[in-house]
């Protein structure tokens, strides 16, 4: 249950989703981008300070109110949601869990005015479900860092200002830099065309001798990839309430629709069948958002006692609700275009580009067939057996 303040953020953020993303976002996907001025509209908003504490400037929101905002902003534009729910999950996170004070200070306060959007760079072109698996380098010449490789898919990649990159150190496995983009060596490629989220700028980045100074590693070396997949969990949450809110925008499409749309002499929405849709695609929505509530509450728990392994920890639970909302926004958005019938299979209309957007969530920070792997692994681990 929401209380009264978060009631009124969900309003205003619903607010701004009605009035500055849903009217431009069928343009950001044919064009293939966002306007700079939403990025403006947004920081002016406090939506990039969401999760960073109010010591370092931001507004230091309790997660649940994060994921009710995300789901708003996505309810807006699916690409919104996704830039945001990176800049304020696993990029912040990272800073703010493992950051030394004053990486802290240096980023979390420009993070938090918008000044510098955040991205997150782990997939490499030959590196994806596998993260352990990175070819990046970074080598240490005595004096700085100087890291070397490729970045896959990097959402927020050009438009960043800082990109959390994973490389492997020399002896030590992986670990987490923070690396300014307006460092020399650092190249953000073209906009990939992609089949949805076409306004996210998803692009690869050339790490070419980039030179960093030594403080540029967060926490300790090696722990890399334990960092990457605990600040996952969170990004996981955020995913699941960004394909709430396509999931969310799909119903409603089709239930308008449905009204006005008449066969047969009637609405279409007095039609059993597409009434079992509309319900369907309800439930389904409304199960992951609630398990996307539950796991934030299993985060929040976790983050002041630690615990992450288990049915019941965060890792499984993130992934649940990833899962069950990301299939969940597929299914409603797919039966939105059903509802819609041939005009539902029309650019000019908004739902297949729903669907475009919501098979992405089944997709980024862990594809599905990994969740099930981390959910089975949970629960195989917990029936005895201590290889997964
Ligand atoms: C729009 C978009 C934005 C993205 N943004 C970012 C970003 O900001 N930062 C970033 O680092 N990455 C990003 N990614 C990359 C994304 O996280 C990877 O695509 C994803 O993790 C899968 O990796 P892969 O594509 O290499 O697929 P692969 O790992 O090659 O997997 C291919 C297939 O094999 C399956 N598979 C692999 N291993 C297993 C297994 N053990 N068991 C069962 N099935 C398995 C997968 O589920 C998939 O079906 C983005 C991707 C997209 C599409």
């Amino acid at each position: 249950m929401l209380n009264d303040e978060q009631l009124e953020l969900q309003q205003l953020a619903r607010d701004f989703a009605e009035a500055e993303l849903r009217p431009y976002t069928a343009i950001w996907d044919e064009q293939r981008s966002l306007d700079d001025s939403v990025f403006e509209k947004l920081a002016e908003s406090g939506f990039l300070g969401m999760m960073i504490p109010e010591e370092h400037g931001g507004l230091g929101f309790e997660l649940a109110t994060y994921l009710t905002v995300l789901e708003e902003l996505a309810w807006g534009d699916a690409a919104v949601a996704l830039s945001v729910a990176i800049h304020n999950g696993p990029v912040a996170e990272l800073v703010r869990r493992h950051g030394s004070d004053g990486q802290k200070s240096d980023w979390l306060p420009r993070m938090a005015t918008g000044e510098v959007l955040g991205a997150f760079a782990l997939s490499e072109p030959e590196s994806g479900s596998d993260a352990s698996s990175i070819s990046t380098t970074a080598h240490f010449d005595g004096y700085e860092w100087v890291l070397d490789g490729t970045k896959r898919w990097v959402t927020n990649g050009a438009r960043a200002g800082l990109v959390v990159v994973f490389a492997r150190t020399d002896e030590d496995g992986l670990s987490a830099f923070l690396v300014p983009t307006d460092v020399a060596g650092y190249m953000a490629g073209d906009q990939e065309k992609t089949l949805g989220m076409r306004a996210s700028e998803t692009v690869s980045v050339r790490l070419n001798g980039v030179r960093l100074p030594a403080d540029a590693q967060v926490g300790e070396a090696g722990q890399g990839l334990r960092y990457a997949l605990e600040v996952l969990d969170l990004g996981r949450i955020g995913i699941a309430m960004q394909a709430t809110g396509i999931g969310r925008a799909a119903i409603e499409h089709a239930a308008g629709y449905a009204l006005e749309r008449q066969q047969f002499g009637r609405p279409i929405a007095r039609f059993g069948a597409l009434q079992a849709k509309l319900a369907d695609a309800a439930q389904r929505v409304a199960g992951g958002r609630a398990l996307a509530f539950q796991a934030g509450a299993v985060w929040s728990r976790q983050a002041e006692h630690g615990g992450r392994r288990g049915l019941d920890g965060v890792t499984a639970q993130a992934a649940i609700a990833k899962l069950a909302a990301s299939e969940a926004a597929s299914f409603a958005s797919d039966e939105a275009i059903q509802i819609f019938g041939g005009y539902g299979y029309m650019r000019h209309y908004p739902v297949e580009r729903l669907l475009r957007d919501a098979k992405g969530t089944e997709i980024y920070e862990g594809t599905n067939e990994i969740m099930r792997r981390v959910i089975a692994g949970e629960i195989l681990r917990e029936a005895g057996d201590e290889n997964f």
